[in-house]
C-alpha cells in the first residue's frame, strides 16, 4: 500500500481550476520531487494533500485511509506536515517558541527541541530570537524545525530555497539524508532541476495543472524532463507504471 495516493483530483481557488485530474502515489520513505513552470500548480496540489484547500474532486488517501475531507490541522496530527511557500512563522514569538508550536501535534517520533538544535545549528544559536528578526535563510530553517517538531510521517516543502542565496540552499539539502534517513517520506516542490534531480528517488513533472511525466531520474533523460517542464511534446508518461496518455 502507498503512503499517498492521489485519484482523479481536481482543485483550484474560488471558480478557477488550477488541478486537473491528477493521480499521483508515493511510497513510505520515498523523496518524490514535484517540477514545473511557475504557476503549474505545484503549490496548489501540496496545499491540497495537506489539506489546506478543499478538492472540487477527486480523493487524498493516507496510509490506506480517505483523507479527502480532512481538514488541515487534523492531517498534521495523523502526520502530514506543510512547510509553505514563504515560511508563515510567527513573527513576534521566539525561534524556540515557533518550534513549539510544531510540537503540539504530540506525535511520538525522534523530532524535539534538541535533535532539531542538533540537525540545524544555526537554529540553535537562534532560539531567543524573534522571528521577525531572522534573515530569510534563517527563517527557513526554523520552518522546516518547526515541521520536524511535529514528527511528520510526511513532509511537504514548498521551494525551500526560494529567494536564498546558494551557499544557503546548500545548507538546507546537506540535512535532507538525515530528515530522511529517520523513515520520513518527502514531497520536495523545487524549481532547480539539477538540485532535484540529484536528491529524488522520483520525479513528477506538472504543466499548467496537470500531470505530464513522472519517472526516477535515472530513468529519465534531460530532455524528456525539460520537455515536460516547458510543455514541448507528448500528454503524460510514467516510466514506473509504463501509462501513457
Ligand atoms: P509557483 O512556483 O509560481 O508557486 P506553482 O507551480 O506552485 O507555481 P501554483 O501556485 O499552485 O503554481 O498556482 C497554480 C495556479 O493557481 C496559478 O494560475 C496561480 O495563479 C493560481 N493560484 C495560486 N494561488 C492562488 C490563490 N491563492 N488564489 C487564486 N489563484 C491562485
Amino acid at each position: 500500500m502507498s503512503l499517498l495516493e492521489v485519484t482523479s483530483l481536481d482543485a483550484g481557488y474560488g471558480d478557477f481550476q488550477a488541478l486537473f485530474d491528477i493521480h499521483l502515489t508515493v511510497e513510505t520513505g520515498e523523496l518524490l520531487a514535484l517540477v514545473g513552470a511557475n504557476g503549474a500548480g505545484k503549490s496548489t496540489l501540496l496545499r491540497t494533500i495537506a489539506g489546506a484547500i478543499a478538492p472540487m474532486s477527486g480523493h487524498v488517501r493516507y496510509a490506506g485511509a480517505d483523507i479527502t475531507g480532512q481538514p488541515d490541522f487534523m492531517r498534521a496530527r495523523t502526520g502530514i506536515v506543510l512547510v509553505p511557500e514563504g515560511r508563515r512563522l510567527f513573527p513576534t514569538l521566539t525561534v524556540e517558541e515557533n518550534l513549539l508550536v510544531g510540537g503540539s501535534t504530540r506525535r511520538d517520533g525522534p523530532w524535539n527541541l534538541s535533535a532539531v538544535f542538533d540537525l540545524l545549528p544555526i537554529v540553535a544559536d537562534l532560539r531567543n530570537r524573534a522571528c521577525s528578526h531572522l534573515s530569510g535563510g534563517e527563517q527557513q530553517a526554523v520552518a522546516i524545525g518547526r515541521a520536524l517538531m511535529s514528527n511528520p510521517d510526511l513532509l511537504l516543502l514548498d521551494e525551500v530555497s526560494l529567494g536564498l542565496a546558494p551557499i544557503i540552499v546548500g545548507q538546507l539539502y546537506a540535512v535532507l539524508p538525515n530528515i530522511r534517513e529517520r523513515g520520513m517520506t518527502v514531497i520536495l516542490v523545487e524549481q532547480d532541476l539539477s538540485r532535484t534531480l540529484a536528491v529524488a528517488d522520483r520525479v513528477a513533472c506538472m504543466l499548467e495543472g496537470r500531470l505530464v511525466l513522472a519517472g526516477r531520474p535515472a530513468e529519465l533523460t534531460r530532455e524528456q524532463v525539460t520537455d515536460a517542464y516547458f510543455g514541448h511534446g507528448y500528454g503524460y508518461l510514467d516510466t514506473d507504471s509504463g501509462a501513457a496518455r
